[in-house]
Order: structure tokens, then sequence, then C-alpha cells
């Protein structure tokens, strides 16, 4: 099968390339290294299956000669990580929507089957846990910018389905829970490896808000194998799942564990949320899937628990783990 990975030299995107190529996949990935980094694919660049392009997925005669040459379009490039978007709305709005349209206009052309990224985002403010792909939206108002990166993967969702119902454009909608593993940068906010960085440099490891809010953190190797099942499954398409792990941890004990594992005397530091982004910033305070839905389709079931995601980032940042998830 040949590939095209948009946003493929980024955290997730290259842990797919690097799977789809072990298994013997051609794999095309167009990355213009906004948020990805040269450093993420440069161990698969001796592969004669791997080809990347650093250019962004506007350049529309790139896209299109591309995508046409592809059997799968993996749609993964986007703004992310929420300090990122609430620095730059208008970028995350731009990329977001207009670059999902790039793509889906192209595979359009030729009725190619894409998977398309979404993110756990796109529930908002919803209360009642797990939540299930079919379950209400809640968003805050427009003034608070956190909600442009929910709303304009909401936009990309809509217009995914508007193709399939259209036009039959085999694109299916993979909605990523927080997902964590060796290459994550805490650059862009990223909880999980700030706190390993944080603890590696000696502390403070810095909580935001009173620590109790939660989280289900899932392994980038089954994350992955389940983008890759979603877009070989005809059934799934048209459709929405939520892919994740649901362990829930809060980030207190998150911090805590993480202190521990790293050992040392580490002191964690609480930061109100209007010091951590900005005044007014809204948090959500849960955050679960519900995976049946995958698993149904795709058989999907997480297989690496927190403890073991844990032990393995922070070998990785120390410079002794292995940086590939599988
Ligand atoms: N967080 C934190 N300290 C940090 C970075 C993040 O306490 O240095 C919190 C953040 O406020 C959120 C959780 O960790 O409640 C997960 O944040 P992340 O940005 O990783 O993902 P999110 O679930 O917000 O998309």
């Amino acid at each position: 099968m040949k590939a095209l990975i948009t946003g493929g030299a980024g955290f997730i995107g290259s842990h797919l390339a690097e799977f789809l190529l072990s298994r013997g996949d051609a794999v095309d990935v167009i990355d213009d290294l906004s948020t990805g980094a040269m450093a993420n694919i440069e161990h698969l660049k001796p592969s004669p299956r791997f080809r990347y392009a650093v250019d962004t997925i506007f350049n529309e005669p790139l896209l299109s000669e591309r995508v046409d040459n592809a059997d799968v379009v993996f749609h993964l490039a986007a703004a992310v990580g929420v300090r990122l978007i609430v620095e730059k709305p208008t970028r995350t709005i731009e990329t977001n929507i207009g670059g999902t349209e790039r793509v889906l206009k192209a595979a359009s052309k030729k009725g190619k089957r894409v998977f398309i990224a979404s993110t756990s985002e796109v529930y908002g403010k919803g209360a009642r846990v797990p939540f299930r792909e079919d379950d209400d939206l809640v968003f805050g108002p427009t003034t608070k910018s956190r909600w442009s990166y929910a709303a304009s993967k909401a936009v990309d969702e809509f217009l995914a389905l508007a193709y399939h119902k259209e036009q039959g454009l085999p694109v299916v909608i993979g909605r990523l829970f927080n997902t964590v593993g060796p290459r994550q940068t805490g650059r862009y906010g990223m909880v999980i490896p700030r706190f390993v960085e944080q603890a590696l440099a000696g502390g403070p490891i810095t909580v935001y808000g009173d620590g109790k809010q939660s989280r289900c953190f899932g392994w980038v190797g089954d994350v992955v194998k389940g983008i890759v099942g979603l877009a070989e499954c005809a059934k799934a398409a048209g459709g929405v799942y939520n892919l994740g792990a649901r362990e829930e941890i809060t980030i207190n004990a998150l911090a805590k564990k993480v202190a521990g594992k790293v050992g040392g005397r580490i002191s964690i530091r609480r930061i109100p949320y209007h010091k951590a982004y900005e005044e007014g910033f809204e948090d959500m305070r849960r955050r679960v899937p519900a995976l049946d839905k995958a698993r149904k389709a795709i058989g999907y079931r997480p297989t690496v628990g927190i403890e073991e995601i844990l032990d393995r980032v922070i070998a990785f940042m120390k410079g002794s783990g292995s940086p590939r998830s599988l």
C-alpha cells in the first residue's frame, strides 16, 4: 500500500510512518516542520520506500500530485497543543479548516481513502463521561481562544462527513485523546513530556489549576494501530471513532508518579490557569473516551498502561530508551 501522511514529521505522524514502513508499505510525507521536526523522521530516510517533502499542504499542485500517487491519505497536519492554540488562534483556525478542505478536495477527485485526525477537544465541556461519538458538543464562547481549536476540528468533521454523504468519499474520522510516547515535545504544552523534562532537570513540576482535573493517556503505538485499522476498514467510512485509553489519572497523581519515578527531591508547584495560559482560560475537568465503537469496528484495544508509558517516556528522555513505539 502507498500511504500519504500529512504532518508525517510530527509526533504521531512519524510513529505512523514508522509502523507503515515496518509492515512493508510505501510512505510519502508532507510536513512544513511548523511543529514537526526533521529529527522525527531522520531514521526513516534510508528506507527506499520512504519519501518526504518539506512543504505545506497549502501548496495545491504538490498536494494533488502526492494524493494521486497514494492509495490512502492520513491527514494529520494541524495546529496542535493547547499552548500554541491559545497563543496563535489565527494560525489554528486557518491551518485546520483550510488544510482539511484542500486534502478532502484533492482526495475526492480520485475517490481516495482518507483518515482525518480529529481530537477529543471537540467534546469541549461535555460533562457526561465517558465521551461517546454521538454525544452533543459543548463549547465555550468565541472570546476564549481555546475553543477555536475544538470548533475548527468540528468543522473539519462536518466537511469530511459532507464529502462522504454527497460524493461517497471513503473518509473516516478518528478523535484522538491524549496521546503520548517518545518524541513528543513539551514545547506546545503537552503535560507528560513537560513533567518528565521538569523532573529530570530537578523540578519543580508545574501543575496547572488545582490538579484535580483528569485525563486518560494513550500509548502512541496503540493509537497508530487504531488509525491504520480505521483507514483500512471499509465499513468504518463515513463514521467518527474515539481512539485513546480508558485508564484515568488526575494531574496531581500524574505529577507525583513522575516525581517518584525520576527520584530525588522534586517539588510540585501549583500555577493558576490565568498565569499558565491566559485570563479566563477554561480547562476540561475530565476527559475519558468510550472505546466500544472502535473495539467493535476494528478490535481496537489499548495495550500499554500509564506506569509503562511513563517508564518508557522517562527512559527515552534520559537518552536510554527506545524512540520507537512498536
Ligand atoms: N498541565 C499541567 N502542567 C503543565 C502542562 C499541562 O498541569 O505543565 C495540565 C493541563 O492544564 C491539563 C492537563 O495537564 O489539565 C493536560 O494538558 P495537555 O496540554 O497535555 O492536554 P489537554 O488535555 O489539555 O489537551
